[in-house]
């Protein structure tokens, strides 16, 4: 267990990632009945943008930095002006957050990002394996008796949290990909236990993208036999054929919302738009399973 997510923290991936939480929040919150978030690779839940860490990657320069002062890297300035409405309400939550009254210092992880858009009637269990990690968590929510912190192995714990009392919500699974293969294997194993014994949940799993032949197989078995809904949100920076480092990265969200597509769009278009370096980013957006499935589309 080499991860260290401080490292990463508000890089282009987090961006994709946390924005379509964010989104999948605010579905949630549309209906009155409380909910249930389960984290299963929380992570320490905030993260110090001046520490050693960050600086020795300075990633969040190339992705939350880069929407929050678009100016810097855009020379078409009109271009980068207007931020879909799903994009700002995220990025002022970001600054809202305590320590970041005089700009971009903390990066909140998912699991405190979550805890502030969800309201005193719903609930969040965060797993991590990592002690130190853990002990970061329990910490940051000592005083907050929506969030309950396990050390422990989060697709173990997955097992026994679902279904969750609130009987609606959402699993987030993030984990570190330190052998690609096998943690596939282990998404795969944990999901089909946990739609087994809560099939209405929904599921957003995050997946890295170096080589799209390693990602491939993931999504084709999405196809068939989990949820009858399944869409996929990708954002890419470099072209998807390197093992040497992250192109780019995708959300798959299983029993996503009815038209969840749309509500991610224009949000995909700006993200692609302002994270492009050296060539324009490129984004896709499509739905692997979907009731209807004529209009579901093969994982290329
Ligand atoms: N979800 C977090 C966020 O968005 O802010 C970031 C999580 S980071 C990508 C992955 C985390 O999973 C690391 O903190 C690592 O220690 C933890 N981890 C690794 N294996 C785990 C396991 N089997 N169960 C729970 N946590 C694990």
């Amino acid at each position: 267990m080499n991860y260290r997510h401080a490292y990463h923290a508000g890089n282009f991936a987090d961006v994709l990632k946390h924005s379509v939480l964010f989104a999948l929040i605010q579905a949630l919150r549309a209906k009155d009945t409380p909910f249930a978030l389960i984290d299963t690779h929380a992570g320490s839940g905030c993260y110090a943008l001046d520490s050693e860490e960050a600086g020795k990657t300075g990633e969040y320069r190339d992705g939350i930095a880069r929407l929050l002062f678009p100016d810097l890297h855009q020379a078409d300035k009109a271009a980068s002006s207007a931020l879909p409405s799903l994009l700002r309400h995220w990025l002022d939550a970001i600054l809202a957050l305590p320590g970041n009254e005089n700009g971009l210092k903390l990066y909140p992880g998912s699991p405190l990002q979550v805890a502030r858009a969800m309201r005193d009637i719903d609930s969040a269990q965060l797993c991590e394996l990592h002690p130190e990690e853990a002990t970061h968590l329990r910490e940051l929510f000592r005083n907050d008796h929506r969030v309950h912190v396990h050390n422990r192995d989060g697709y173990e714990a997955l097992k026994a949290l679902v279904p969750p009392k609130e009987k609606r919500g959402l699993v987030l699974i993030d984990p570190p990909y330190e052998a690609q293969e096998a943690e596939y294997r282990l998404i795969e194993a944990a999901l089909k236990a946990a739609l087994q014994r809560w099939p209405t949940g929904i599921y957003a799993i995050w997946y890295p993208i170096k080589q799209r032949s390693q990602v491939q197989p993931f999504l084709r078995g999405l196809q068939h036999g989990f949820a009858r809904r399944v869409l996929r949100a990708e954002l890419l920076v470099h072209p998807d054929d390197s093992p040497l480092r992250l192109n780019g990265s995708g959300m798959v969200i299983l029993n996503a919302p009815w038209n969840f597509d749309q509500v991610l769009r224009e949000p995909l278009q700006a993200m692609a738009r302002l994270l492009s370096k050296e060539r324009a980013a490129e984004w896709r957006l499509d739905w692997l399973a979907q009731d209807n499935e004529t209009t579901a589309t093969s994982p290329t």
